[in-house]
């Protein structure tokens, strides 16, 4: 062959090779809020600012309006892990924020890691990594294709919701640190903080945060969606003698850094710490993509403590409407409009305080586990001649004694189960219980059944599931709620798309928080996680 024929034909694919790279946008932002009810959208859209955060993603981006979570117990860990790895428990192992490991007879947090230690100072709050977790994210994924070039971090108050969308291979997931009132994050990732994360310690925001106080972003009078200010079933984070807005936080700077978690200050130090992210580690900079994992923890806290129907929560979706707005203009200004790619949800949401319910003749409850659990005992110590059968009721499943069950040989595991169930199914405010592996024998509605077999990894959970009545709650007796059934105020959540690739539009038809992973791997051209059971959500894509 002529050489000049060679040159040109080696041009030719080259050009060829650059003319059909995959085009993927610059930076991926992943926004996870905690505890964020779906509902939250309607209620409160003609109070978010025109040129705030939701009404942007609203009107600019695309809405998958009928999105829920498709497996139990709807927690914080569960749903992160889900988010991002667009699998489920069942598959990526992560059944609970905390859960009883029936190899090791010990409990185990979702993100605990006795081998890792804190980085940035020398509490115990690094001690942290996505080991426990068993598949990639979408993270993961985005590395392994890009022979780890692309940048992976994740953020968030709680170490759960920065370390878990992060992914095993990831650069960095940093949390707060509660104690310290600082960013840490562990030996898993990096030696020692680096020099920009000290400088944002070192600004010390927290201090100042609590020295302006907390008070209602607009006139208290026109906070009409939500409840009378202080109301006898909430919860006082920041002190007993604090009754309602305003709130005084002045008394904690420079001592307690764990009350700015129950207000919107904790997401507004997230937004900072995600600038600072952005600007020093140089995410979205080159063609490359990089992903960014923000979650925002506060949300949760502020549920918790007040209820969903309170002032504290409209407020704080008010503030982070705002800020998201500012957030969106500086990704614009920083990375350049349509060139990241952005979605929002939620790990799950939240029930209404049972109290309200029954202000407004709605039949909700307190279920008291720990009572439960020990007279579950006391009633198993009668019929079978032994004590401690049951070692916890933990995420709503009764976990027994398997070792000691196994070691006694005239003890058997059928009449076991059997006589918790009976025992269980007689108590107040419980509806239903049942033996875990004779799920597919148990008559109950096929959706629920779906979600309980999607939660279900049998060396991480319990041996018999019970199911409360709705708008019955586990513990938080002395106010606030929770969430963790599977029941739509818990189930439903928010999902949001916006920017590069994005369509502009709205979707009825119902998705899942497991198909977010898929549609982010269809929208880069990269291979889902490895325990993706999701679908992609094509409406979504142009
Ligand atoms: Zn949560
Ligand atoms: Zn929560």
């Amino acid at each position: 062959m002529k050489w000049w024929l060679t040159v040109l034909l080696v041009l030719c694919f080259e050009f060829n090779g650059h003319a059909q790279a995959i085009q993927r946008p610059k930076l991926v932002v992943g926004i996870v809020v905690d505890q964020m009810r779906w509902d939250y959208l309607n209620r409160f859209h003609d109070r978010f600012a025109p040129n705030g955060g939701f009404k942007r993603l609203l009107s600019m981006g695309f809405n998958c309006k009928n999105t829920s979570i498709n497996y139990t117990p709807t927690f914080t860990a569960c749903g992160h892990a889900s988010i991002y790895t667009g699998s489920v428990p069942a598959v990526h192992g992560i059944t609970g924020n905390d859960w009883w490991d029936n190899r090791t007879q010990a409990y185990l947090y979702c993100t605990e890691d006795t081998s890792a230690s804190t980085v940035g100072n020398n509490g115990g709050a690094g001690k942290m990594s996505p080991r426990n977790m068993l598949t990639t994210t979408i993270g993961d994924e985005l590395r392994l294709t890009t022979n780890k070039i692309s940048k992976v971090i994740g953020i968030a108050l709680k170490d759960r919701g920065g370390i878990l969308p992060a992914g095993h291979s990831a650069n960095a997931a940093y949390w707060y640190d509660s104690k310290a009132g600082e960013w840490i994050t562990s030996s898993y990732y990096m030696n020692a903080l680096p020099a920009w994360v000290t400088n944002f310690n070192a600004r010390k925001l927290v201090d100042s945060f609590y020295k302006q106080g907390w008070n209602t972003l607009y006139p208290i009078s026109t906070y009409t969606r939500s409840t009378a200010d202080e109301k006898s079933y909430e919860v006082k984070p920041f002190g007993a003698a604090a009754k309602g807005f305003p709130y005084d936080l002045k008394a904690f700077a420079g001592t307690n850094y764990n009350p700015i978690l129950a207000t919107p200050f904790g997401n507004t130090l997230t937004t900072e710490f995600a600038k600072d992210v952005i600007e020093y580690e140089q995410m979205g900079v080159d063609s490359i993509t990089d992903l960014l994992a923000i979650s925002y923890s506060s949300t949760d806290y502020i549920g918790h403590s007040f209820g969903t129907n309170a002032i504290e929560i409209e407020d704080t979706y008010l503030r982070l409407d705002k800020e998201l707005g500012d957030f969106f203009d500086f990704l614009d200004n920083k990375i350049g409009k349509n060139q990241w790619l952005l979605f929002l949800s939620a790990d799950h949401g939240a029930a209404q305080a049972p109290a309200f319910m029954k202000e407004n003749k709605i039949p909700a409850g307190h279920f008291t586990k720990r009572v439960l659990f020990e007279k579950l005992n006391e009633e198993l110590k009668k019929k079978f001649d032994k004590k401690d059968l049951v070692i916890d009721i933990i995420n709503y499943q009764v976990v027994l004694n398997l070792p000691l069950i196994e070691s006694d040989k005239k003890l058997k595991m059928p009449e076991i189960k059997s006589q918790v169930v009976q025992y269980l199914t007689k108590q107040e405010g419980i509806e239903r219980a049942f033996a875990l592996d004779d799920l597919a024998g148990t008559t109950l509605n096929t959706k629920i059944k779906g979600m309980v077999a999607n939660g279900y990894y049998p060396a991480r959970c319990g041996q018999i599931q019970l199911m409360l009545k709705p708008q019955w709650i586990d513990e938080f007796l002395s106010g606030g709620t929770t969430h963790g059934v599977w029941n739509p105020y818990d189930a439903r959540i928010p999902l949001l798309w916006y920017g590069w690739n994005i369509k502009n539009g709205t979707l009825d038809r119902e998705t899942d928080i497991t198909d977010i992973a898929p549609t982010l791997a269809a929208l880069l051209g990269i291979q889902p996680p490895n325990g993706s059971v999701g679908k992609v959500i094509n409406e979504v894509i142009k």
